[in-house]
C-alpha cells in the first residue's frame, strides 16, 4: 500500500517516496530528508513538499496556519531553506 501525503506547497496529494521530507527533531532542530528510502512513521512534526522550486516557493512564501512554519512549530532558518534548495536543484537538473 502507498502512503500519501499532501504536499504543503501545491496542497496536492503524492506517495510519500516522491516527497520531500521537513522533519521537526525533538531537539528542535530541522533535518531534511530526500530522496526518502522507505516508508517512515512520523517521527516529530513533519510536513511533505515536491521536490519542486514552485512548490518550494510556494510553501515559503504562504503566510500563517498553512505555512511551513507552522506546520512545523519551528522558525526555518536561511540554512535550512537553502540545503532544501539544494536538494531540489539537484533533483530538477
Ligand atoms: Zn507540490
Amino acid at each position: 500500500m502507498v502512503s500519501l501525503r499532501t504536499c504543503i506547497g501545491c496542497r496536492q496529494k503524492f506517495p510519500q517516496l516522491e516527497l520531500l521530507k521537513i522533519t521537526r527533531l525533538k531537539n528542535q532542530t530541522i533535518k531534511i530528508i530526500f530522496p526518502l528510502v522507505k516508508e517512515m512513521g512520523e517521527s516529530g512534526r513533519s510536513v511533505y513538499l515536491c521536490p519542486k522550486t514552485g512548490c518550494f516557493d510556494k510553501c515559503f512564501k504562504r503566510k500563517g496556519k498553512d505555512g511551513v512554519e507552522y506546520g512545523l512549530k519551528v522558525k526555518v532558518d536561511d540554512k535550512t531553506r537553502n540545503s532544501i534548495l539544494e536538494k531540489i536543484d539537484k533533483t530538477e537538473n
